[in-house]
């Protein structure tokens, strides 16, 4: 898994990409600022698989419940069902649109993990349950794996190492995000 570097990095691109406005850049910050909490959801929901280290903290083992269930496509698309409800009943209104940014946010996650380095077995993550109960793993891995037995061992060189990797990758899709918002705006445009 990348650590919540890169989960959040991608995060903040999906969450741009749906919430902000295309405008010109002094108008963009403006409107990132309205939208700063629910642009913390999409952190928090990029985030949310890994909701599975809860029971092993618990547990004494940090890594006892990690990559499984909380990391495929059905608790994906059961969760997004939940959030978008919620967001129905909150708002009064939700659309599809809603639905598949909520989902791409979750499975933002799993498509991240698949591509990092995996040491220990089960290799990957189900990638395609409920369909298929096997493990997954991308042939070709861009993130590091952490060093993460205990919470003692998130403070190393080799995860810092780790995170930098992530921001390489994933920062150029925050600024793609808001490029994305930039482009054929008119700039004399109110
Ligand atoms: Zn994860």
């Amino acid at each position: 898994m990348p650590s919540p570097v890169g989960h959040s990095l991608v995060g903040i691109a999906l969450g741009a990409a749906w919430l902000l406005p295309r405008r010109k850049y002094s108008e963009i910050a403006r409107a990132a600022w309205h939208v700063r909490w629910p642009m913390a959801g999409c952190v928090v929901l990029a985030n949310l698989p890994d909701i599975d280290y809860l029971p092993g903290i618990f547990s004494g083992d940090l890594n006892a419940y990690h990559h499984f269930y909380t990391h495929t496509p059905g608790w994906c698309a059961l969760v997004a069902a939940g959030i978008w409800c919620a967001l129905r009943g909150i708002r009064g209104a939700a659309s599809a649109g809603d639905f598949a940014w909520i989902l791409a946010l979750l499975m933002s996650h799993l498509a991240a993990d698949w591509a990092t380095e995996d040491f220990r077995p089960p290799i990957g993550i189900m990638a395609l349950w409920p369909f298929d109960a096997g493990f997954h793993i991308s042939p070709v891995t861009i993130f590091l794996h952490l060093k993460k037995d205990s919470f003692g061992d998130f403070a190393q060189w080799h995860n810092v190492k780790a995170a930098l990797v992530e921001a390489a990758w994933c920062g150029p899709l925050v600024v793609l995000a808001i490029g994305w918002k930039l482009r054929g705006v008119d700039s004399k445009e109110d």
